[in-house]
C-alpha cells in the first residue's frame, strides 16, 4: 500500500528492470547467430534488488521508480506489491528497462542495458514524491537513474533529517555538490578506485564510506580511521546480489538505529547469504537468516 503520508523506515529510489537471460554454448560474433540452450526471465535492476534486500532485512520500505507501460512494468509492480513494498511507481509510455544477457558455458557472460524508463526518473518525478522523501528515516539510491534526480532526493532527505546512503554503482565521476548529501556512500572495491578512494570521498564530504570486499567482508573508513568487517565463511555458488543485499541490509539497520559497525556486519551477513544462492532477487535473505547468521 502506497501512502503518501506514511513515514517509511527506508526509501529506496532507483531502477527496475526485467532481466532476460539467455544461456549459450558460446557467445555470438558480432554478425553471428547462435542458438540457445536455455532462456529465463528475473526481476532485475539495482533500486528494484534494494528494496526487495531492504524489505526483506525488515525495513517497513517504500520504492520510487519508473515503468514502461508493457507487460514487464505490470510484472515487476506486482513483485514488488507481493514483497510487501509500498511502490511509487511512475507510468511511462515507453518500455521497462530491460537487462539482455547471454552467459556461456564458462559464466563469461554479454549485457546490453536499456534503461527504457528508469532513464524518466526525473526531478520532477522526485518533486512528486517529495513528502514520501522529506519524511524518512534513511533513503537509498544508486546510479541507474539520472544523476540530477538522485541529487534531487538526496537534498530533499537531508533537509527531512533522514540518514542518506549511496551505492554508487555502477561507478561515475560525482560531484562534490552530491557528496556533500550523502551520510554513508557504499561502493565496492572497484567503484571506490574509479572514485579516486576513500579519503578523496571523506575530503568531499561523505561522512563514512563503506567498501564491500566481496569474499573479504567489508571495511569502513571514516576520517578517524579504518575499521575492518570480517567476512562470514559461505559456501559462495553465486555472487548476483550479494552487494544490493549488503546495501539492503545496511540501510534497514541504520534504520532500526544500529551503529554502523554493527549495520555493517549484517551486510556482511546479508551479502554472504546472497552469495551461497543463484541470481539476485531469489538469493536475497530475510530477516531470520540474518540474525541466525549474526548471532
Ligand atoms: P558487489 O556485488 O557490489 O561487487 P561484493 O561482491 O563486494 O559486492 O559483495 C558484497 C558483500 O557480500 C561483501 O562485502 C561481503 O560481505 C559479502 N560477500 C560477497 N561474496 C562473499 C563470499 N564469497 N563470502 C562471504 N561473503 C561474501
Amino acid at each position: 500500500m502506497a501512502n503518501g503520508s506514511h513515514a517509511y523506515e527506508v526509501v529506496v529510489l532507483g531502477s527496475s528492470n526485467l532481466d532476460l537471460v539467455a544461456t549459450v554454448e558460446r557467445l555470438p560474433s558480432p554478425g553471428e547467430t547462435v542458438l540457445g540452450t536455455n532462456y529465463a526471465e528475473h526481476a532485475g535492476g539495482k533500486g528494484l534488488n534494494q528494496a526487495v534486500a531492504c524489505r526483506r532485512a525488515g525495513a517497513d520500505t517504500a520504492f520510487i521508480t519508473c515503468l514502461g507501460t508493457d507487460a514487464a512494468g505490470e510484472t515487476l509492480h506486482r513483485l514488488m506489491t507481493s514483497e510487501g513494498i509500498a511502490a511509487y511507481v511512475t507510468d511511462y509510455e515507453g518500455p521497462t528497462g530491460r537487462a539482455l544477457i547471454s552467459v556461456d558455458e564458462h559464466g563469461e557472460n554479454s549485457i546490453v542495458v536499456v534503461p527504457g524508463a528508469n532513464a524518466e526518473l526525473s526531478i520532477s518525478v522526485v518533486d512528486a514524491h517529495r513528502d514520501v522523501i522529506g519524511r524518512t528515516g534513511v533513503l537509498l539510491c544508486q546510479l541507474e537513474v539520472p544523476i540530477d534526480a538522485v541529487e534531487a532526493a538526496l537534498a530533499i532527505a537531508k533537509v527531512g533529517g533522514a540518514r542518506t546512503i549511496l551505492n554508487p554503482a555502477p561507478a561515475t565521476q560525482l560531484n562534490r555538490s552530491v557528496l556533500q548529501l550523502c551520510d554513508v556512500i557504499m561502493p565496492n572495491q572497484h567503484e571506490v578506485a574509479l572514485l579516486g578512494g576513500a579519503t578523496s570521498l571523506l575530503d568531499a564530504g561523505v561522512s563514512i564510506v563503506v567498501i564491500t570486499l566481496g569474499a573479504r567482508g567489508i571495511k569502513i573508513v571514516t576520517q578517524d580511521g579504518e575499521l575492518q568487517i570480517p567476512p562470514f565463511a559461505v559456501r559462495a555458488l553465486d555472487t548476483t546480489g550479494a552487494g544490493d543485499a549488503a546495501c539492503g541490509a545496511l540501510a534497514t539497520a541504520l534504520a532500526h538505529g544500529a551503529d554502523i559497525t554493527t549495520a555493517a556486519r549484517r551486510a556482511s551477513a546479508a551479502g554472504a547469504l546472497a552469495a551461497t544462492k543463484q541470481g539476485a532477487v531469489p538469493s536475497l535473505p530475510n530477516q531470520h537468516d540474518i540474525d541466525a547468521l549474526v548471532n
